[in-house]
């Protein structure tokens, strides 16, 4: 996979490609990760990519060509495959596992990255392919929004997650939250790990897993388990579940 970023600060992400399992994935061959200052774009001495909204008001606004220009340098127009190309945007669709996991089969990925007030609507509406939002809140420029996309795909690669990673049971890839972890020591202070962790007992540990994913997801997450259908076992957990939460209620 190839992914290109157009950012105003390519040096963000220096820190950020090269540590860790991006800086694997990527030294592995696995993933190619570039920046481009669109600034180089920009068609002026002076090097402004952004300027004053037409109608008045306040704050900046990116202008079109830097980015059309930047873009188009990195398609080459005999080559087959068609990036997917991504504004970074607090309007957008909110990004999600599901969305990663869509990402991750393609091959090249552009990422635009705004700052000021916001793009010129032209941007939107003839160069990109989708809008994504981390969530409902607003952060100064798309980078730290590009860096949860890209980190979140990257990982979903072929060979990029040892077995010891696994992103299999990871927290909405099943479409549920994922079971509580515990490490050694067996006791801490007080605390003691779950009996069943400790048995060695796989197909009980199995079961304890799969109980503690679905109460934990209706706790905190009931949204997610809205049209799945559950099995007589599962039920029978939730039931429980809820029995134990009625009782500790009325003893308050
Ligand atoms: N005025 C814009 C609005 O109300 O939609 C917000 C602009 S924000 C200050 C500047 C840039 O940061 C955006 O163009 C976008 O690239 C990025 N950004 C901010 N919050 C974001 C979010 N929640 N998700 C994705 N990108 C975001």
């Amino acid at each position: 996979m190839r992914i290109d970023v157009l950012t105003i600060f390519p040096e963000m992400f220096d820190g950020v490609f090269s540590s860790s399992i991006l800086g694997k994935a990527r030294d592995k061959g696995i993933v190619q990760l570039n920046t481009v200052n669109f600034r180089d774009y920009s068609g002026n001495k002076h090097n402004t990519v952004d300027d004053y909204p037409y109608g008045g008001g306040g704050g900046m606004v990116l202008k079109a060509e830097p980015i059309f220009a930047a873009v188009e340098d990195l398609i080459l127009p005999e080559s087959k495959i068609k990036p997917r190309i991504i504004l970074m945007c607090p309007q957008g669709e909110t990004y999600t596992q599901k969305k990663a996991e869509e990402l991750s089969a393609e091959e090249h990925l552009v990422l635009i990255c705004g700052h000021y007030e916001g793009y010129d609507e032209r941007i939107r509406r003839y160069l990109v392919t989708d809008e994504l939002s981390i969530g409902d809140y607003v952060l100064t420029g798309g980078e730290l929004p590009a860096m949860s996309v890209i980190d979140s795909v990257v990982r979903l690669l072929p060979g990029v997650l040892g077995n010891e990673q696994s992103a299999v049971t990871d927290s909405f890839s099943t479409g549920l939250l994922e079971y509580p972890h515990y490490t050694r020591p067996a006791k801490f202070r007080d605390w003691e790990v779950p009996e069943v962790l400790i048995s060695g007992h796989h197909v009980n540990v199995e079961k304890w897993r799969r109980k503690e994913s679905l109460l934990r997801t209706l706790e905190r997450r009931p949204d997610l388990l809205e049209g799945r259908e559950l099995s007589k076992e599962e039920l029978g957990w939730v039931a429980a579940w809820q029995a134990e939460k009625r009782d500790k209620s009325i003893e308050k």
